[in-house]
């Protein structure tokens, strides 16, 4: 058998079996009490959690097989006109910054999926670090990168805290997250979702702080708060939404960032905002980091994943000064081909009447300078340009 017919079977294998135990293992929570306990917030159940506006209803096994019959019958995925685009990295500059303390110059970069070096506030932050050839659970099968990571994990500087959304392969990264806790200097503080401290002990990864939605930790001078967002968990057989999920809101004196993980479209981005309001009267997140990959086809994927339409509305609802598309371009994971998203993007953005500046992507490696927020905004008033820079200066 010719090895592109091998890879595509064993893909679709790899698919039926996971989709399989994926649907055991709802009907397990199915059969849950679905009423809180009194005494627990209304996303906490009975040994696993809920979303706040939608039940995560998962989806059967015969809508698992529909979704790949009708994929492999039109030919679903499409390859990409175009590949992702990729630059050097500015390593010079991320290193210095990494070391600037109070004179860090806030900025990102893209490494690839949802995975973002943010330098704020004076600390290097990592968002869903996944720098391994595939999202799975095994090395051998699965989606497996288009594009290297923009930056290696031996070209990262000492990261000090490392945020995750939830427990997906595409997100928790079980090689990624063993050899940052192996990075020189020490461990980074892992910050992840209530439910999670358990598995990341389970791979001798300590140094975790687990968070429920709404509480928060500090690192430095930058607070973290875990936000609800609309999605769900689960890495095997019988743990479906036994740990929580959710965005990250990064309060750094020099910049606000949001991180939003998966999610599905709900009210969730509005409630973000109000909850925030107070402490952002001079304006909403600086950045937020916002998924626009992963959306086809919307009767199976709308309730978990936005498509570029829906991260546009959540950008208004959480009064975003401005946006970076990511979790796209590096992993086929669903039916829309990996350069759709920014395609579709900028049509959102012209249905909208956004500005690219307002709402970008960005080339895997490449870093974006963002103007801090005490000093910069009134630079920006005068000049809505973004102040990207491909060759910033450190
Ligand atoms: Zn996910
Ligand atoms: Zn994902």
């Amino acid at each position: 058998m010719p090895a592109d017919r091998f890879q595509a079977l064993a893909r679709s294998t790899l698919a039926a079996l996971l989709c399989t135990l994926a649907s055991a293992c709802a009907h397990a929570a199915e059969a849950a009490p679905l009423l809180p306990q009194h005494h627990l917030p209304p996303h906490h159940r009975e040994g696993f959690f809920q979303n706040n506006y939608t039940a995560f209803a998962p989806k059967g096994l015969l809508e698992l097989m529909s979704w790949h019959w009708q994929a492999r019958r039109d030919g679903l995925p499409r390859p990409p006109r175009t590949p992702t685009p990729v630059v050097a990295p500015e390593r010079e500059f991320i290193a210095a910054n990494a070391r600037a303390g109070a004179a860090m110059q806030p900025a990102v970069t893209w490494i690839g999926h949802a995975t973002v070096l943010a330098q704020l506030g004076g600390i290097n932050l990592l968002t869903d670090p996944i720098f391994s050839e595939r999202a799975s659970p095994v090395a051998w099968l699965g989606p497996k990168r288009a594009q290297p990571p923009g930056l290696a994990l031996h070209e990262l500087p000492h990261i000090d805290a490392v945020v995750i959304s939830h427990n997906h392969y595409d997100h928790c990264d079980e090689a990624s997250l063993r050899a940052l806790a192996a990075q020189p200097g020490g461990p980074p503080l892992f910050l992840v979702p209530l439910g999670m401290r358990h598995w990341m002990e389970g791979i001798a990864i300590t140094h975790v702080v687990e968070l429920d939605w709404w509480q928060s930790q500090r690192v430095g001078d930058v607070e973290l708060v875990l936000t609800p967002v609309q999605h769900w968990s689960a890495r095997g057989l019988h743990d479906r939404m036994r740990a929580l999920w959710g965005g990250w809101a990064v309060f750094a004196p020099d910049q606000h960032l949001f991180f939003a993980g998966d999610t599905g479209y709900s009210a969730d981005f509005a409630d973000i905002r109000q909850r925030f309001a107070a402490r952002q009267q001079d304006g909403g997140f600086d950045l937020a980091l916002l998924p626009v990959g992963a959306y086809e086809p919307r009767w199976f994927m709308a309730q978990q994943h936005i498509n570029p339409e829906e991260a546009v509305r959540i950008h208004r609802d959480l009064g975003a000064r401005r946006s970076l598309g990511v979790h796209w371009g590096t992993f086929e994971l669903t039916d829309e081909s990996l350069d759709e998203p920014p395609r579709a993007l900028a049509q959102a953005r012209a249905t909208a009447s956004l500005a690219e500046e307002d709402f970008f992507v960005m080339a895997i490696g490449q870093t974006r300078l963002l103007p801090r927020r005490d000093a910069g905004q009134s630079a920006l008033a005068r000049n809505p340009q973004p102040a990207a820079a491909s060759k910033p200066s450190p």
